[in-house]
């Protein structure tokens, strides 16, 4: 049985003290669902010393219509709550069909849009237990500078496998990350580009 590794776990009620908890712990990583997170700790493919929960902060939950006519959807909205909007379904409809294809109903329930848009790449060098990429000799995106997918590769190049990807693509969708100083948005383009990492 995999087990996960030992961590600290905080569950803020805001959004600046979560922040606040990121800024302490340069390993510090954010959990939503855990869908993907959890796993991916268990295999060893990340090693947080500090997980901030986002589950505890309402701000970050729930789709609304903008005075401007905007779609605006909260990071933490449940996947199944994206897919079943009347918003979404009339606004971005390519987005709540997508939505609803993800996995089946007990993920969708505990898998976040947010958690989707930022889910890690998958590989079969990468997603693998840390026994499996330690008899391999690991890869270029964990522990080593080698790539087994293409030869001298300098860059992941690691498949995107995000359903919600190629619909919040194609609705030219904003993404905006909250900071301690100031939000920051990012075009959603740069997102799924070649090795893409954002801090
Ligand atoms: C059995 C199984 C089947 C799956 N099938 C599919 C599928 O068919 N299609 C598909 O698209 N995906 C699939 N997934 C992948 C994925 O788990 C889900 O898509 C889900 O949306 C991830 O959301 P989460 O809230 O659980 O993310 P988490 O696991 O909590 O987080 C995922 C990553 O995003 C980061 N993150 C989460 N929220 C934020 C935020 N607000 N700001 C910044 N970073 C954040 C986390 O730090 C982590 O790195 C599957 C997973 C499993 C286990």
């Amino acid at each position: 049985m995999l087990r996960l590794p030992k961590f600290r776990l905080e569950e803020p009620l805001s959004t600046y003290a979560a922040l606040a908890l990121l800024a302490e712990n340069e390993s510090a990583m954010v959990v939503a669902g855990g869908t993907d997170l959890l796993p991916n700790m268990k295999h060893g493919l990340f090693e947080p010393e500090l997980v901030v929960s986002l589950q505890r902060i309402e701000a970050l939950r729930g789709i609304e219509v903008t005075p401007e006519g905007e779609l605006s959807i909260g990071p933490m909205t449940p996947l199944a709550d994206v897919a079943a909007s009347a918003e979404v379904q009339q606004h971005a409809p390519a987005l709540a069909q997508a939505v609803s294809l993800v996995a089946g109903p007990q993920l969708r329930i505990q898998g976040t849009l947010g958690g989707n848009v930022m889910l890690d790449t998958r590989c079969q060098w990468y997603n693998q237990t840390h026994f499996w990429r330690q008899a391999l000799g690991y890869c270029l995106k964990k522990d080593v500078t080698v790539c087994h997918v293409v030869v001298g590769g300098q860059e992941c190049e690691t498949a995107a496998s995000n359903d919600c990807a190629p619909a919040v693509m194609s609705v030219v969708a904003r993404l905006v990350f909250e900071r301690l100083n100031a939000p920051e948005e990012v075009p959603i383009e740069e997102r799924w580009a070649s090795d893409w990492i954002w801090n």
